[in-house]
């Protein structure tokens, strides 16, 4: 028997098990949709895919949404995706301008924008644009069901645009079949179970939450919104929500270790000992980090690494029974590596020390970008633009192949930056490195050659950057040189500008 293997199996599946139980826990602020059971959750979704019939929506066109965490736009994952349609999760972060590129670029028809960013994204044209506000809420309470239901486990769930190696980002296409056994297996490595409480920490937009609602939904879990990364309220989320489970970038943990010593200056007690697990993932993250997350909170640390497109669970790092009684600062050490391969997965180093993976959630493609699709996927392996090693099983990230730069988690293209760069007038040479950061990570650095008699300033260029890029992607520091070093052939050599940065650095990202 062949059942295809649809994102409808995690909701219905929910309904029938967990129908009566709090599927979601909006944000408590005006407008937001409460708690609603999963029961409801499914009713919405159906709803929501049903209003899109009633605009004559057809199958498989593509529908955007702009908004933070919300409940509405977990319900839009499963109601955009399950039903037939598409989903264009934009990083709400962008400009309106880079916003525009992917609503076109995705040919998206509907856009869907949380009400805050309303105003933000008003000149981006698209023939629907829905604000999920109390106003549109009719569309979450329609009766008729939906026209259309996804049969086709090749389908598409959505596409996810991500910076990498060009100046625009590219549209990564993930399967209703990528996306089910991502959700499984990651379900299943991080013993997800319905007794779990989520705290959504991690972005939606990013590669669908890492797939990790579909996930949760399956299984039951109560999932509690959170709109902004701020150190206290987490803690505090996870002391009156009950918090067990939450996903996030390296910078995600810093601000909690900053939030957790504050409280423990003023005598008051951190939550989760014992109880919360952190999955960590977007950069790797320093082992003093993952050591005090583990001694000072309580809190099991998890690794995991992957990309946008490989749905994205890759590797996986969990303490095995067997690192119980190794030291602490010996323990966050062997955590630190990327992990072990997540089931399903085969790693590779290339002969030029690039990770290579291969696996059933590796993604379909680019979308209409055939060209960067095969250089991407090469013989079966797809190339992930990260240096490392194998060590053991382990998989260790050293250095990344590929021009980009991570910055709290975020992608950023280095030639984007250039090219944002080279359109001032007085700039004749650009270069954009990552060079390590104490909060983010890796920041974003350029060094500039200006033309002959220029007059710009370091700071002008980065307010030039920051009024047409978003401000994650902007320089934070610009340097003026007189020349850029260069290969007799005249390659640029970004290796020298990085060295004096990463000097004595056990590795190249951070
Ligand atoms: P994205 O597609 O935006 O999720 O970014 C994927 C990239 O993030 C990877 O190619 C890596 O460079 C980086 N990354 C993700 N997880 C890890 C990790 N655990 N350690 C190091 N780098 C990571």
């Amino acid at each position: 028997m062949h059942v295809p293997l649809t994102l409808i199996d995690f909701l219905e599946r929910a309904e029938l098990v967990y129908g009566d139980r709090i599927a979601v826990v909006d944000e408590p602020i005006a407008g937001g949709l409460g708690g609603i059971t999963y029961r409801e959750l499914g009713a919405m979704a159906r709803s929501l895919a049903s209003s899109l019939d009633a605009l004559d929506i057809p199958a498989g066109a593509r529908v955007a949404i702009v908004s933070p965490n919300s409940t509405r736009f977990l319900i839009s994952l499963f109601g955009i995706s399950a039903f037939g349609r598409v989903l264009v999760p934009v990083n709400f972060r962008l400009n309106a301008e880079e916003i525009r590129y992917i609503v076109e670029h995705s040919g998206a028809t509907v856009m869907l924008v949380d009400p805050e960013l309303e105003a933000h994204v008003r000149d981006v044209p698209v023939a629907h644009r829905i604000i999920l506000d109390e106003a549109s809420d009719s569309i979450l309470r329609r009766s008729e069901p939906p026209r259309h239901r996804v049969t086709d486990e090749a389908a598409t769930v959505s596409i996810n645009y991500t910076s990498g190696t060009t100046a625009r980002p590219k549209g990564v296409q993930l399967s209703h079949r990528s996306c089910w056994l991502n959700a499984v297996t990651f379900g299943w490595h991080v013993g997800v179970t319905d007794r779990d409480v989520y705290l959504h920490t991690l972005p939606t937009f990013h590669c669908n939450g890492w797939g990790m609602p579909y996930a949760l939904t399956a299984m039951g879990v109560r999932q509690v919104i959170i709109r902004k990364i701020d150190g206290a309220e987490i803690l505090r989320r996870i002391e009156t929500e009950g918090v067990t489970l939450l996903n996030g970038a390296p910078a995600v943990v810093a601000a909690i270790l900053d939030a957790a010593a504050l409280r423990r200056e003023r005598g008051e007690p951190v939550p989760g000992r014992g109880t919360v697990r952190m999955v960590v993932a977007g950069a790797p993250p320093p082992s003093k980090a993952i050591e005090r997350l583990q001694s000072e909170l309580g809190w099991e640390f998890i690794q995991i690494y992957g990309l946008t497109e490989t749905s994205p669970l890759l590797t996986i790092n969990r303490a095995p029974i067997e690192w119980d009684e190794v030291e602490p600062a010996e323990r966050a050490r062997r955590l630190s590596r990327a992990g072990v391969p997540a089931i399903g997965v085969r790693l590779d180093v290339s002969p030029g020390g690039e990770l290579l993976a291969r696996s059933n959630h590796v993604f379909d493609g680019y979308y209409e970008q055939p060209d960067e699709t095969a250089r991407a996927v090469v013989d079966g392996w797809f190339h992930t633009g990260d240096g490392g090693h194998l060590d053991g099983a382990y998989a260790v990230i050293t250095d990344r192949k590929k021009d980009v730069i991570i910055s709290g988690g975020e992608n950023v293209s280095s030639i984007e930056v250039e090219d944002c760069l080279y359109q001032h007038p007085e700039v004749a040479e650009a270069a954009v490195i990552g060079v390590p950061h104490e909060r983010w990570g890796e920041t974003v650095f350029a060094c500039v050659v200006l033309r002959a008699g220029a007059r710009v300033t370091a700071l002008e260029l980065i307010a030039h950057c920051r009024e047409r890029l978003a401000h994650f992607k902007c320089p934070t520091m610009v340097e003026l040189r007189d020349s850029l070093p260069r290969t007799a052939t005249g390659k640029l050599q970004k290796f020298r500008l990085r060295e004096p940065y990463w000097a004595g650095r056990e590795r190249g990202v951070n």
